[in-house]
């Protein structure tokens, strides 16, 4: 405790009398954990954080869950997910409602699962939803190789994962958003290396703290953008070194070179960014769906007052969304950022985004 007080009074001090300052917490994991500790509500006026598209699933194309739901609706195809996935809307469906309707959907915890699923059912192909970032990535990656190891011919990806580095280099070319640093993510950063996001100092001349996700390893990491403000030095500060190396899991991305390749990728709210997401290489064409039994989605502009693409980038908040808490809430979600519990939406929703007056 006696170190959180001395984090805040840091904070305070080295945001006084400075101009508003406006802070980025890029991934949804972050936002909760801010949430849950209070950090939101106990900043000077001044200091704001918002918060950014690092939630796998807000940033998911509803032409994605579209794909899902034709394959969930196939005689023979059972479509395996993590849980969170399951209430995204889709252009007319979601995959729960598919499934209440008969479809087979099946919920897992690891793409790992999937296999034992293949195996026990080798008269159905199988298909997980690859969603996430470079978090996830290289146990999807891992799982590839050992279907493949392991003979099993019915298990598939489809696939839309997502690269956190190229989306800040498009944040930060959209003059709409205004942030004057990034609170990095860690889980991302253990995989990618501090030295993947040197890009914000050198090109952008940005400040940027990689944190973990304690409240402290968070206040710590905001007294380094502040500092970087106040110093006018900026640089990539890694405040989570336990785990987060310069190079990062090499491990991990050896796994993810061999089974995957950049390619451009299509998020929520911000449209097509290049060299954002990742594809299975041509080797394993064998275990991408959409390559082997491709499904045609019905592009259907819709209509409507969600505004989770501004919210993803930082513009708005939540509450400026006219549906926020109203039609929109996490029961009866109208948009994906009030679906998974990572969601900006549901944060705010659940904890609220008010300030505490000491
Ligand atoms: S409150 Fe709901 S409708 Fe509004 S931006 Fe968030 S998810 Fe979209």
């Amino acid at each position: 405790m006696a170190d959180t007080l001395k984090l805040v009074k840091k904070i305070s001090r080295l945001s006084d009398g400075k101009p508003r300052l406006r802070f980025m917490e890029v991934c949804g994991t972050h936002t909760v954990a801010i949430f849950r500790s209070g950090i939101r509500q106990i900043l000077p006026e001044n200091v704001e954080l918002v918060s950014g598209p690092g939630c796998p699933v807000c940033v998911t194309e509803n032409d994605f869950v579209d794909k899902a739901i034709a394959y969930a609706r196939k005689k023979n195809f059972i479509v395996a997910t993590f849980g969170d996935m399951l209430k995204v809307p889709g252009t007319r469906s979601t995959l729960a409602r598919e499934a209440a309707n008969g479809a087979r959907v099946e919920v897992v915890y690891s793409p790992l699962d999937c296999l034992e699923i293949a195996k026990k059912h080798p008269r159905k192909s199988v298909i997980f939803l690859a969603v996430g970032f470079e978090t996830t990535a290289p146990t999807q990656a891992a799982t590839v190789l050992a279907a493949q190891s392991q003979g099993v011919k019915n298990l598939f990806m489809l696939s839309a994962q997502k690269l956190v580095p190229p989306a800040l280099r498009f944040l930060l070319d959209d003059a709409a958003v205004n942030v004057d640093g990034f609170l990095l993510p860690g889980h991302v950063a253990v995989v990618t290396g501090a030295d993947e996001f040197n890009f914000l100092a050198d090109e952008f001349k940005i400040p940027s703290a990689i944190s973990g996700f304690e409240a402290d390893e968070i206040l710590t990491a905001l007294v380094s953008l502040l500092e970087q403000v106040d110093t006018a030095q900026v640089r990539v500060a890694n405040d989570y070194r336990k785990v987060v190396t310069a190079q990062g899991n090499v491990t991990a991305k050896k796994f993810l070179a061999q089974v995957y390749e950049v390619t451009d990728a299509s998020w929520r709210g911000m449209g097509t960014i290049a060299n954002s997401g990742l594809k299975l290489r041509d080797e394993f064409a064998d275990f991408d769906i959409e390559r082997v039994e491709p499904v045609e989605v019905e592009r259907v502009e819709k209509k409507s007052a969600c505004r989770c693409g501004e919210v993803l980038r930082g513009i708005v908040k939540p509450t400026d969304c006219p549906l926020f808490g109203k039609v929109c809430q996490p029961l009866h979600a109208i948009g994906a950022c009030m679906v998974s519990v990572e969601g900006v939406c549901a944060a705010w929703f659940k904890y609220g985004g008010g300030k505490f007056n000491f």
